[in-house]
């Protein structure tokens, strides 16, 4: 069975029970504070489960685009090591929201299992969560007898709070579950020992393949749990490990998931995959980590060097490493893989197809810069080894090069070892230890549990018509901010307040409390599908009518920048091409900015190009025209614009203005005309092939001319000349060339008069010729005067002060023959004579320079440079 067949199977099979299946949520996330990257099935129907709101189905199958490396599951140091883990992977998932629970899901597990997939019923084993005496739980025993109808008992394992029980996180919904291995080792080994003895043991071919997840608790912030109200199932199998199971491998790399990505792995290394252990592990690496870099980056997320970006820095960075250590790449060879997966998977996902040359280009270009950050890192590692008294190296000068210049630290070792040196692991470890308790009480955010006011259906948000309106409180609860601040988060029954989203910053504003007090709202956030709005302080009637109030200035003119956005992106397709995409947007109040995939620099053509495009709409006073429910299939056909990496349901909002028409959730002008003007600040590349344009509009525009203008004014006014500035200021550039002319034929004059002075000043002494001066001169004429007098006299002792910006410099030349002859060394001179001058310096023995902070001093250094020549 191919993977294909065997992905179709599972969506048909729970298709024909009555579930609807929907697409993969982006496996980036971008409105959810909490997680970074979809990392389970579950993770886009959390608003299900905690109750925010009510799925439309109560049935749904799918299969997951899953990511796993940071937080709560990170599988990133296995990848590779092992056969059966991997960074990105699907999850193929049934799930029930108040609807079947533990019966059905755990007989239609079997039935796909045993009888479409027929996979041999004894080599299949169970678990059951056993209880925990933390939380005060026993033996899952519903779950334990309905598997006791289907399989033997030997073949059932209870298993720990650890295998089986899954969270989500530290907080939230969570339950028992009930996992399924899979034993796929020969015959002749099963014989041996029995599988019941391997299970959760990591043995490679005893392992995990579905996990049934039964939610009925909430986890609270001080640990406890609460049964929810309606129960619900979550079940999660690996694609790959399922793909291993039928296509009887016995390593996910051996499936025909991974079989084209390795073979071109070998082709472009000339490695063969299965000829050593050390190698095959890099291999696997690398056939792992493209597919997450590329999926990242189709989903919109580009390396960079902090947040969910630095994750995906970190991943393509480990397989270069890999490559480099263990196959010998030392060019970039990564992003040549990305044909040959977008031949494999770009058909079940179109957005990797149409993004295929900005994936290619990214990885190049990272690939490319890291390999150039090893080679200077190298070269670090060679001082520190030099700088090594015996044999072991410094672990807090290892975690330097780690952390500033993104050494890899296995590299380190092996290169240490290479030379026959050690490194001081506990010293690295602890550095790492303290910076990651510093990074953490930066970030850390406390919650504490929601206090509910009021019980309330699902929350309304009003708005895209209002600014203001009378509104209940849900819930609250406090938190600590990354400052030690306390703020507080407010759900309300509805809401005039946007929130954070499709990059448009949240509302700000206030709450009208009856008796005339204010309360401020600072942000506002969607948070599993809920409108969380951050408040000051907590409003001291909580039972009482509220009117929520947003700040009007604020939206209109982010308002006005939102559908600039709009118009812009338009601009672009049309200026640009059509293989612009967008990278990203953010819409403030102030500003917009917008990142694009676009391979060169924009000309100041192009520029003006696309602002008198955007600036035709506006004059053309096109009225909005929003549709806030149509079907995802009709507004595709009328051409709407969707961005890869962004969620939608089958319902969508489009925003059209003529001929620009996105699906859009944000807040707009009701006419372009009230956006007034549009003006690019300023263009340019934040990634290989993607550009950043940040743009104003509004008073803004107008601004930003005032001060232009103020400028003009202010240079006018310093030029003293009524005329056209730019001839004014013409006219000063030619004059002041002019005048630099004349001070360089004149400093030669000088210098030629000084020289003929001092040579008339030279002392002679038994057999050398000295002068110690002060002169009027800077550093590059003291150091030319002396060397054009070293030759034209011989045996020359030549010590310059000199003051100059009031600092003191000193200059000492000495003929090298008599250097020598006398063993004098001027670099020792003039740091000796530094002392008088309150500074230091060197240089070479024939000639050398200090320089200090006090003049003052310079009259004892001249004098005082007698005594030092005997
Ligand atoms: P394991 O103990 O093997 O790491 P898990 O308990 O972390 O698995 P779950 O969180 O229950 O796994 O995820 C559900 C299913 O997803 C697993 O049964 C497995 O088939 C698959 N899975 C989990 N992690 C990975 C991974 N890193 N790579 C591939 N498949 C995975
Ligand atoms: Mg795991």
């Amino acid at each position: 069975m191919t993977s294909s067949e065997i992905r179709e199977k599972f969506l048909s099979f729970f298709k024909g029970k009555n579930h609807t299946i929907v697409p993969s949520a982006p496996m980036v996330i971008k409105d959810d504070p909490t997680l970074m990257f979809t990392n389970a099935g579950m993770n886009q129907f959390k608003e299900y489960f905690l109750g925010n709101s009510i799925s439309k189905h109560p049935r749904i199958a799918d299969t997951q685009k899953c990511l796993r490396v940071s937080g709560k599951h990170n599988d990133l140091e296995e990848v590779g090591k092992d056969t059966y883990h991997h960074t990105m992977f699907e999850m193929l998932g049934n799930w029930s929201f108040g609807d079947y629970f533990k019966k059905e899901a755990i007989a239609w597990a079997w039935e796909l299992l045993t009888e479409v997939y027929k996979i041999d019923k004894e080599s299949l084993y169970v678990s059951v969560f056993e209880g925990s005496e933390d939380d005060n739980l026993t033996l899952d025993q519903e779950a334990y007898d309905l598997w006791k109808a289907i399989v033997p008992e030997n073949r059932i394992i209870l298993g720990s709070k650890k295998d089986n029980f899954w969270e989500m996180g530290d907080q939230g919904p969570c339950g028992p579950c009930s996992e399924i291995h899979v034993d796929i080792r020969p015959a002749s080994e099963k014989a041996k020992v029995a599988g019941a003895s391997l299970v959760n043991q990591d043995h490679p071919e005893v392992i995990e393949i579905w996990n049934l997840v039964f939610i009925q608790y909430n986890r609270k912030a001080d640990g406890s749990l609460e049964p929810l109200p309606e129960k619900h199932v979550d079940t999660g199998m690996g694609f790959e490990r399922l793909s291993m199971v039928l296509q009887g491998v016995n390593s996910s790399y051996d499936s025909d998931i991974f079989r084209p990505i390795l073979k071109e792995v070998e082709s472009i290394t000339g490695e063969a995959y299965g000829s050593d252990p050390e190698k095959d592990i890099a291999m696997r690496v690398v056939a792992d980590h493209i597919r997450a870099v590329a999926f990242s980056i189709a989903d919109g997320q580009l390396p960079s060097n902090n947040g969910a970006g630095y994750v995906i820095r970190r991943i393509l960075r480990r397989a270069v490493r890999y490559g480099f250590t263990f196959l010998g790449t030392h060019e970039p060879f990564l992003f040549k893989l990305v044909k040959v997966l977008v031949t494999q998977m770009g058909t079940a996902f179109p957005e990797l197809k149409r993004q295929s040359a900005l994936i290619e280009n990214v990885v190049r270009e990272e690939e490319h810069s890291f390999l150039k950050t090893l080679e200077q890192g190298l070269v670090l590692l060679d001082e520190v080894i030099s700088g090594t008294k015996g044999k072991v190296v410094d672990g807090q000068k290892a975690f330097e090069l780690y952390d500033t210049f993104g050494f890899p630290i296995d590299l380190t070792s092996l290169i240490l070892g290479e030379k026959g040196y050690t490194l001081d692991t506990e010293g690295f470890e602890k550095a790492m230890q303290e910076q990651k308790s510093r990074s953490r009480s930066a970030s850390e955010v406390a919650k504490d549990d929601w206090q509910v006011v009021h019980t309330n259906g699902e929350q309304e948000f009003l708005g895209y018509d209002q600014l203001e309106a009378e509104v209940r409180l849900v819930k609250y609860r406090k938190i600590t901010t990354k400052k030690d601040k306390t703020q507080f988060q407010l759900v309300f029954d509805k809401t005039p307040f946007y929130p954070e989203g499709g990059g448009q910053v949240g509302d700000m504003g206030y709450l009208e409390v009856p008796n005339g007090d204010v309360v401020y709202i600072l942000d506002t956030k969607k948070e599993n599908n809920e409108i969380v709005h951050y408040a000051k302080n907590l409003p001291k009637h909580l039972n009482e009518s509220l009117t929520a109030v947003v700040n009007k200035v604020a939206r209109a003119n982010t308002e006005r920048n939102h559908s600039a956005t709009h118009l812009l992106h338009q601009a672009l397709r049309n200026v640009l091409g059509s293989h612009v995409e967008q990278k990203g947007s953010a819409v403030h109040p102030g500003h917009l900015r917008f990142d694009f995939s676009h391979f060169a620099k924009l000309t100041n053509e192009e520029l003006t190009r696309v602002e008198d495009f955007v600036n035709e709409r506006i004059h053309e006073h096109l009225p909005l025209q929003e549709n806030r429910q149509v079907s995802m299939k009709e507004a595709m056909k009328e051409g709407a614009i969707a961005l890869f990496g962004e969620k939608y349901g089958d319902q969508v909002r489009t925003i059209r203005f003529g001929n620009s028409i996105e699906l859009c959730g944000g807040t707009h002008v009701k006419n372009t005309a009230e956006i007034w003007h549009f003006k690019i600040v300023s263009e340019g590349a934040i990634a290989a092939g993607v550009r950043r344009i940040e743009a104003i509009t509004s008073d803004a525009v107008l601004n930003h001319y005032e001060e232009k203008e103020g400028q003009l004014d202010e240079i006018k006014a310093r030029l003293k000349s009524s005329g056209d500035p730019v001839k004014a200021i013409e006219g000063l550039i030619e004059e002041n060339a002019q005048l630099k002319k004349e001070i360089e034929a004149l400093q030669k004059d000088k210098a030629k008069g000084l020289k003929a002075e001092i040579k008339k000043e030279l002392e002679q002494r038994e057999d050398y010729k000295f002068l110690s001066r002060e002169v009027d001169l800077d550093a590059g004429a003291m150091k030319d005067l002396s060397f054009e007098m070293g030759q034209e006299v011989d045996n020359l002792f030549l010590l310059l002060g000199s003051e100059k910006d009031g600092k003191a410099l000193l200059s000492c030349y000495i003929s090298k023959d008599l250097a020598n002859a006398k063993g004098w060394n001027a670099g020792q001179i003039v740091r000796e004579l530094g002392k008088f001058i309150q500074g230091g310096g060197g240089g070479q023995p024939f000639f050398a320079t200090a320089g200090g902070k006090n003049p003052e001093g310079i009259k004892e250094a001249l004098e005082k440079v007698r005594s030092l020549l005997t």
